[in-house]
């Protein structure tokens, strides 16, 4: 009985396999089909300062358009492009796609900052400062307006080698971040030792900051952190008026969330940021 059982976890293991295979296959495929036939999108999300309002820059968030399901979200690609190192050639369409908007974005707003993801994939790829320089170069953006996203995980999983590549870029002018903070295993000891800009505060932490104690008690020791550390603070994922409230009276310094807007195609973006923009002007 125990070599049939055996025997057929071992055939359920084979056929998970092939079906994992295939998937892997034709996911690929359809990846590479997406980025040849230029149908990689972004959209924008605004990153706004939390007292006044005032928006300061935007996260760049990946889409894939398909004529059958419409916009395909990045949770449902990313891992497949990490796992096929496309995520390369993808990742270098983002940049240059990011500074070139967020070039274009200046002329209605001085300083303009974009935010862009960087996956840990493409920190493993020795051509990445290069690549990131020339996507400065193309769009000639100031090197201060493009703000690099790395997550804990990454960070972590490669001290030594990530210091490295952090102080290159801050030796460029780039800004740095730390996406989705408090979820992976940060050493507050190695934290200090990195020049990084701002702490973003992952979102779970802010949807449930006013349900329970504990995430509050996160929240305000990120935001603290920050503050000992210089480093900005954003919240991600702000919904609502009460999450905003409370934020501010923790001195958090910018907000990130539906409450303000969704991410924005590059075209909306462009109307929210003249509405703003011409509001400011009159106040
Ligand atoms: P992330 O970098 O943490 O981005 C924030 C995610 O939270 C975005 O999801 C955004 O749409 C969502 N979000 C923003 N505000 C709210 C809110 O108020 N409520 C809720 N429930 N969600 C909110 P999105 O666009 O689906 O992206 C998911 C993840 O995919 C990103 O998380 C990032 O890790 C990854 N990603 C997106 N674009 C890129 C890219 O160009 N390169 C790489 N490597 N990863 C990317
Ligand atoms: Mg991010
Ligand atoms: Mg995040
Ligand atoms: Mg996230």
């Amino acid at each position: 009985a125990k070599k049939a059982l055996e025997t057929n976890c071992y055939r359920f293991y084979r056929s998970e396999m092939n079906m994992h295979a295939r998937a892997m296959v034709k996911m690929s495929a359809a990846l590479r089909n997406a980025i040849d036939e230029n149908r990689l999108v972004l959209h924008y999300q605004p990153q706004v300062n939390i007292d006044s309002g005032q928006i300061i820059g935007a996260e760049a968030l990946i889409r894939i358009k398909d004529s059958k399901q419409g916009l395909i979200s990045p949770a449902d690609f990313i891992p497949i492009a990490e796992e096929t190192g496309l995520i390369i050639p993808m990742g270098e369409w983002v940049l240059k796609e990011a500074c070139r908007q967020a070039k274009q974005w200046q002329t209605i707003q001085n300083g303009f900052v974009v935010a862009v993801n960087l996956s840990p994939v493409q920190l493993h790829q020795p051509d990445l400062p290069h690549a990131v320089t020339r996507a400065l170069q193309q769009s000639q953006l100031a090197p201060e307006c493009l703000e690099l996203e790395f997550t804990e995980s990454a960070i972590m999983n490669n001290v030594e080698d990530i210091l490295r590549i952090m102080r290159g870029f801050k030796a460029t002018g780039l800004q740095l971040s730390i996406d989705d903070f408090g979820t992976g295993y940060s050493s507050l000891s190695y934290l200090k030792h990195f020049p990084v800009d701002k702490l973003k505060i992952d979102q779970s932490f802010v949807q449930n900051m006013l349900e329970g104690d504990n995430d509050a008690a996160i929240v305000r020791a990120i935001v603290s952190l920050g503050q000992a550390l210089s480093m900005t603070t954003i919240a991600e994922g702000v919904e609502t008026e009460e999450q905003l409230i409370y934020l501010r009276g923790l001195a958090c310094t910018e907000m990130q969330g539906y409450l303000f807007s969704r991410p924005l195609p590059a075209d909306e973006f462009t109307k929210l940021l003249s509405k703003t923009q011409s509001v400011s002007k009159q106040a």
